[in-house]
């Protein structure tokens, strides 16, 4: 008997087994179109068998196996295989979700007829001929005969540690922004081609530009770069799958989800910006692309390099430990020296709408000097939420357990969370009283005072309000590049991966929020916005300055920013951290689950420990610490009450067993029909 295992897109941790009498272990890893209760579903076979453990006549048969698309190889299917296990995802699911959308219907792009890709033609062509040199400088000299700079010591050494790498090495490049990491990368990208070898590199969701695209394509003309990103047309993703997985691909560039990129030939991954935490994916598959990244390098044996100005305090803890080797960049590349950063104290003083003298003072001499200035305010909108000062009325969302917010811009208050918005009201809904007020501020609060303040300058707000699509986005990139504007104000969206030249002024207004949340990576996220957002300034020779608002200017937070000292925050935070007990020194997964009524969400999770329980009696060797459930912070979203369960070991294969036990006994309890549930492992929420 001929038989195939099959993964399909189904919420369901199995496979599916179809008879196919055409079929044999050759045809592992195509796609195939079988039937599924009334209807035709695709799905990857990931395995062939004489027997089936169920009975014959229940069987259907495969439809047809897609043998127009080349296989996905063997480590691809481990890398789903994996990720599945780990995160303990559908398999099905995962490996829907690593095929870009249009392969997963079944299709196949149109492809240009030179570029044809014939199914299972793997085919290594490398770029040059040349036998490897030695120094990475060659490599740079032999791709461009341009003139560029020679590499700083500490690039070199970095560089030449890389690419001398010929088996599995996680390296974490450390450098401060405008410290050469991506000239590192580019580097170590050059020698892999040279090497007729892949290179992938993924970087954060927002930091996606042209002008890093741009930077690699014209040092590589002749590489075939792919790029993948979910801005992509349907269309290219699914070419530049094929190519990548065809091996016609050179470089994949990409958001996280280019982790499940197949290729042969890989042998670099670079993860820029590691820390961000775009990298983890928030719902369905809740993977971590750095996390697989590292795991895809073991797979194929090649070096990872993990790059930041903040490394994750995971990474910073794994280097310490020996683990990731450390590749120090501790010099600025082009300015001549750091940003200064100075904190001001607005204990004492009154502030005009926001802005402090000091920072007032700083623009001023900016707009004096044809420079220019970025307000950073990590909150859009007009103010966070609307009044009655009469009745005590608030504009609280219906749905969520959160406050609209005010957007003046286009008259409406709008839930941030589920996206519900109405006209902002002229009366108080409750009482009547027509004197309500915004309070609290925002970007678009901030740009109107800056415009009254500064009558004359040109101010430009980027947020995701006025950056809302990637044309505008580049349009806003393109006049502050232009010169077009004075001032900016903005949230982080500014702070990732811009080179603004003229731009010599930081004013960090609202910062103190995050000192104190209840989120212990808070302070972590917010030391690498500031950092991240403070390299914005002074990058061409103009010295920068970064100014941070704050009632609390002796914070050691704030000290350690003053002095540039990342790794006495970092130290800091690890010592507090392992003395709480938290990662990562401890592996944590989460239970979430939310229905529309909270009692119905808790008695799951209720039940959902006491199954815990008897699972957890059979880990042997490390302790597995199970949590009572609590409401999330966000309690009730899009009308659903939402609640958690967090479970905790010191052991990561413990845990891992945990899960493994404890996922099939959370399937089969019983539970309301309208509870829904989902395990995330190594959360960044909580
Ligand atoms: P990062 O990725 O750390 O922010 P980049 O690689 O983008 O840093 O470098 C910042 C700027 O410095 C870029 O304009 C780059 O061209 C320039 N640069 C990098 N390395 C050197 C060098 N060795 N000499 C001169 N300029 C350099
Ligand atoms: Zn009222
Ligand atoms: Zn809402």
């Amino acid at each position: 008997m001929s038989i195939i295992r099959v993964a399909l897109d189904l919420p369901l941790p199995q496979l599916f087994d179809y008879l196919a009498p055409d079929a044999s272990t050759e045809d592992i890893g195509y796609r195939v179109s079988v039937p599924f209760g009334r209807n035709e579903r695709i799905g990857i076979i990931l395995d062939w068998l004489d027997a089936s453990d169920q009975p014959v006549d229940k069987l259907k048969s495969a439809t047809v196996i897609l043998r127009d698309m080349p296989r996905l190889p063997d480590t691809w299917l481990r890398l789903c295989e994996f990720c599945s296990r780990y995160y303990q995802a559908p398999i099905g699911e995962v490996t829907s979700f690593a095929l870009p959308p249009m392969l997963r219907r079944g299709k196949l792009p149109k492809l240009p007829r030179a570029k044809k890709i014939k199914p299972d033609k793997i085919k290594p062509e490398p770029i040059s001929a040349t036998v490897l040199p030695t120094v990475a400088i060659d490599i740079c000299a032999e791709h461009a005969p341009s003139h560029r700079p020679p590499l700083l010591m500490a690039q070199q050494e970095a560089v030449r540690q890389i690419i001398q790498a010929d088996t599995f090495q996680t390296f974490l490049l450390h450098g401060v922004t405008g410290s050469g990491k991506t000239e590192v990368y580019l580097h170590a990208i050059a020698a892999a081609l040279v090497r007729g070898e892949q290179a992938l590199m993924l970087v954060p969701e927002i930091a996606l530009t042209p002008q890093l695209e741009g930077r690699v394509r014209t040092r590589f003309p002749q590489a075939n770069l792919v790029v993948a990103n979910s801005s992509v047309s349907d269309a290219a993703r699914a070419r530049g799958f094929l190519e990548a997985l065809a091996s016609t691909a050179d470089i994949v560039l990409g958001t996280r989800l280019a982790v499940f990129t197949p290729m042969p030939r890989l042998r670099l991954i670079i993860v820029d910006e590691e820390h961000d935490a775009s990298f983890k994916q928030q719902d369905g598959v809740r993977y971590s692309a750095r996390d697989l990244a590292i795991w895809r390098a073991h797979q194929h044996n090649c070096p990872i390099v993990l790059g930041s100005a903040t490394p994750s305090l995971e990474s910073f803890h794994h280097a310490n430990a020996g683990r990731y080797r450390l590749l120090a960049l501790p010099d600025r590349a082009v300015a001549e020296a750091p940003p200064v950063v100075r904190a001001v104290d607005t204990r004492r003083e009154k502030l005009q709408e926001g802005l402090s003298a000091a920072l007032i003072t700083a623009i001023k001499q900016r707009l004096a000097r044809g420079e220019q200035s970025l307000v950073f305010l990590n909150r859009r909108g007009y103010a966070p939420v609307l009044a009655c000062a009469a009745c005590g009325w608030i504009s609280r969302c219906q749905h969520c357990a959160a406050n609209m917010v005010v957007h003046l811009a286009d008259k409406h208050l709008r839930c941030h969370h589920c996206g519900g918005a109405c006209a902002i009201p002229h009366a108080c809904p409750d009482c009547g009283n027509i004197d309500i007020h915004p309070f609290g501020r925002g970007t678009q609060r901030v740009e109107a005072a800056l415009i009254e303040q500064f009558p004359n300058a040109r101010v430009l707000r980027v947020d995701r309000d006025s950056a809302n699509n990637p044309k505008k986005w580049q349009t806003l990139l393109a006049s502050i590049h232009a010169g077009e504007v004075d001032i900016l104000i903005g949230t982080q969206m500014l702070a990732k991966g811009h080179d603004f030249p003229k731009l010599t002024l930081v004013g960090a207004i609202s910062a103190d929020t995050a000192l104190f949340a209840a989120d212990f990576r808070a302070p972590e996220r917010l030391f690498s916005q500031l950092m991240q957002v403070g390299g914005r300034s002074g990058r061409a020779n103009l010295p920068g300055e970064v100014l941070i608002q704050t009632e609390h200017p002796t914070h050691p937070l704030y000290q350690a920013l003053i002095d540039h000292d990342y790794a006495r925050f970092a130290q800091s935070q690890l010592d507090e951290r392992k003395t709480a007990g938290f990662p990562p020194f401890t592996f944590q997964a989460m239970l979430r689950a939310e229905s529309p009524a909270m009692g119905d969400t808790v008695a799951f999770l209720m039940q959902a420990r006491e199954a815990a329980e008897q699972v957890a009696l059979h880990i042997i060797g490390h302790p597995v610490t199970l949590f009572d459930p609590v409401p999330m912070r966000l309690h009730r979203l899009m009308a659903q009450e939402r609640a958690q369960l967090l479970v905790e070991s010191n052991n990561r294969p413990a845990l891992q067993h945990f899960l493994a036990a404890w996922h099939p006994a959370l399937h089969a309890l019983k539970r309301h029909r309208k509870v829904r549930w989902h395990v995330d492992v190594d959360p960044l929420e909580f």
